[in-house]
């Protein structure tokens, strides 16, 4: 609580507020020290007092860490929804490979029926050409 050094009166909140860093050489205390802009809604006055306890609004390092942590999360997130997605596509890319190997292996077998048709065929070339005594070209 600060009190307004024109009427006195007292003033909750500062409507603006900044870290102080008054580090003592040898002491370990951590504690943030504040300066916060107050406006007395008495007299008008501002003012400018020290603020011990981590102020609600503004920019402080609370309200920093919680965005941090927002950032964190929604990055977390990111990545998350980028591995499911780089599994999926993987998946994806193995279904497609497998099809395109049986869809291969198809096309093989097409193609070695149609080899030993042809084969057969032209067997029953030159046997006609035999019966029918038309000249042979592979002799
Ligand atoms: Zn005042």
């Amino acid at each position: 609580m600060n009190l307004c050094p024109e009427c006195g009166n007292p003033v909750q909140d500062p409507y603006k507020t900044w870290p102080v860093n008054r580090k003592k050489s040898g002491s370990n205390e951590s504690k943030e020290t504040f300066i916060g802009m107050f406006d007395c809604p008495e007299c008008g006055n501002r003012f400018r007092a020290g603020v011990r306890e981590t102020p609600k609004d503004g920019l402080n390092t609370k309200s920093m860490a919680q965005k941090i942590k927002g950032i964190e999360v929604e990055f977390v997130n990111t990545l998350k929804n980028l591995r499911e997605k780089l599994k999926t596509l993987g998946t994806e890319r193995s279904n497609l490979l497998l099809e395109i190997g049986e869809l291969k292996k198809m096309a093989e077998a097409k193609a070695s029926a149609l080899e030993s048709e042809i084969g057969m065929l032209k067997e029953e070339v030159s046997s006609l050409k035999q019966l029918l005594g038309v000249g042979e070209m592979d002799t």
